[in-house]
């Protein structure tokens, strides 16, 4: 696509400035300068329907975290090396939201500061060293998580100790079911763990899998894994940086709906909204041995202002019914896709929990042959109509559609129109 030269100056000026690792969306990438709610303005105040960021889970910009966060800096800013009430009233109230099991809260700034610290957590305690993760995980950046992200693709090399399973795919499954595969594969890499003589510390995933592909159903197919991985004397670590937070509708967390006790939780991007927090939940046995062995100090993890941010969150996600809404718009605009489907033999499938959802876009349903260039034209004239979506999976055919928890059926009316525009002008679809 042609750019305006000021655009293309400002890429090049990204280019020059941020270096070569950075990726902009889109063919014409979308220049922002303001957010509220579901929507993102540009300069000339152009409107753009956000379906996909999972940070500004509460609506961008809501007033209230940002007078919380506004009000906060203003008064005290600084780290957890101190008695203060809010880190305290935030502990108690975030960790009475989880199985009493999980008794201990520690802060980071980001999901992959807690999964590295989950990490160093359960090798602590069981003495191992082996992970598994799935085909397609996202875990985060650092180098012991990027290790164990092999969604990062070739380039970024797997630990030796790191062993993948592929994800729990109902659509693409040949026996029609995910939980006993799922927990097949789990005891094949444990066995190959063993033969390699590497202890197991855990299995991590994504309570929705959202990398490989999106993967919610049936709910329950989790427990049979991680009974293979307790058995192997290894932990579960649920990693809920996506699925947390009230996401998924049904739940305040994605491992709920397996009914399962997690060993570790780890939480990030929507926990402040856009404010720079994450943790991880615990299971106070599990954190002994490394408490006792580490101390741990995060400099900006937890702070004054970011544990305000997080209060704020959780009482915006509560107090007006967040879930709820997830539940219920959820539902609706899964009604509206499926509805499209039934007009569009490119979508191969809709799955979804609560505002998570992906679509298969496949180049006819027989085959189930993914259609990764059709997948970027829909994210690309979804753009055009001023609707930001993106694609995931290891095929890159899955549409990834996660709204702020405030959409209404307005909007998911006004985005399933968008949809049915885009798919009207592909031939062939
Ligand atoms: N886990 C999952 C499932 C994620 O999706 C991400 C971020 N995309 C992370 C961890 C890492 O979080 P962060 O970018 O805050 O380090």
């Amino acid at each position: 696509v042609e750019l305006p030269p000021e655009e293309q100056a400002m890429i090049e000026r990204r280019r020059r400035l941020l270096g070569p690792a950075y990726r902009l969306m889109y063919q014409h990438p979308v220049h922002i300068v303001r957010g509220d709610g579901v929507w993102l303005y540009d300069q000339s105040g152009k409107a753009y329907m956000d379906v996909y960021n999972n940070v500004a889970s509460v609506g961008h910009c809501h007033p209230r975290v940002a007078r919380a966060i506004a009000d906060q800096v203003q008064v005290l800013a600084t780290n957890t090396r101190y008695l203060h009430d809010t880190i305290l009233g935030y502990a108690e109230r975030l960790l009475a939201t989880f199985p009493d099991a999980l008794g201990h809260l520690m802060f980071t700034c980001t999901g992959s500061e807690a999964n590295d610290l989950a990490l160093r957590a359960a090798k602590a305690y069981t003495g191992g060293q082996g992970i598994i993760v799935t085909e397609c995980a996202y875990h985060g950046i650092t180098q012991a998580i990027a290790e164990i992200s092999p969604s990062l693709g070739p380039n970024v090399d797997l630990g030796a100790h790191v062993r993948t399973v592929p994800a729990p795919d109902l659509y693409r499954s040949r026996n029609g079911e995910v939980a006993d595969q799922l927990r097949r594969d789990v005891e094949a890499a444990l066995a190959d763990l063993k033969r390699h003589g590497i202890k197991p510390a855990a299995f991590i995933c994504d309570g929705v899998f959202s990398s490989d592909g999106v993967f919610t159903e049936p709910a329950g197919f989790l427990a049979g894994a991680v009974e293979a991985v307790r058995a192997a004397g290894a932990l579960y670590i649920a990693d809920e940086v996506q699925s947390g937070f009230g996401r998924t509708g049904s739940h305040l967390w994605g491992f709920q709906r397996h009914g399962l006790v997690p060993d570790i939780v780890t939480l990030g991007k929507p926990m402040g909204n856009g404010y720079p927090v994450a943790g991880v939940v615990v299971k106070p046995s599990i954190i002994a041995e490394f408490g006792s062995s580490a101390r741990y100090f995060n400099t900006f993890g937890g702070n004054t202002v970011a544990t305000t941010a997080a209060m704020a969150v959780l009482e915006v996600i509560q107090d007006e019914a967040l879930m709820d809404n997830a539940l219920k718009v959820g539902a609706y605009l899964a009604d509206g896709l499926r509805e499209l489907m039934s007009e569009y033999q490119v979508i191969g499938d809709v799955r979804h929990a609560g505002l998570f959802f992906g679509v298969e876009i496949v180049g006819d349903r027989q085959s189930k042959r993914p259609d990764a260039s059709l997948t970027a034209k829909l994210v690309d004239g979804l753009r055009e109509r001023q609707v930001l979506i993106s694609a995931t999976g290891p095929r890159a055919n899955v549409l990834k559609i996660r709204p702020p928890l405030v959409f209404t059926r307005d909007n998911a009316d006004f985005f399933i129109a968008q949809l049915r525009a885009v798919l009207a002008a592909q031939p062939g679809a």
